[in-house]
């Protein structure tokens, strides 16, 4: 089954962005991806949240390094269904 989580943040200027994590399993396969949505890969968050130190999330419109603090809604979708959390 193929999953997408969405991490919603915004930088402490209002910008938008989204982190993007896809996940794909069935009996034979799994992997795993992160990847960028309206962010620069060039930010400087060094902590402890996995997902935002592989990622290393900055806002492109202002140069901000964004990170935990600035996550603003989780969303998570399957092929068939979209749950908000
Ligand atoms: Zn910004």
């Amino acid at each position: 089954m193929a999953l997408r989580t969405f991490t919603h943040v915004t930088c402490p200027r209002g910008h938008q962005g989204s982190i993007v994590e896809s996940t794909y399993h069935d009996s034979r396969s799994h992997w795993y991806l992160a990847t960028l949505r309206g962010l620069l890969h060039n930010g400087r968050y060094d902590g402890l949240d996995v997902l935002f130190s592989e990622t290393t999330p900055s806002c492109p419109a202002c140069g901000r390094s964004l990170g935990p603090e600035h996550m603003t809604g989780h969303e998570h979708r399957t092929l068939n269904a979209v749950a908000v959390v």
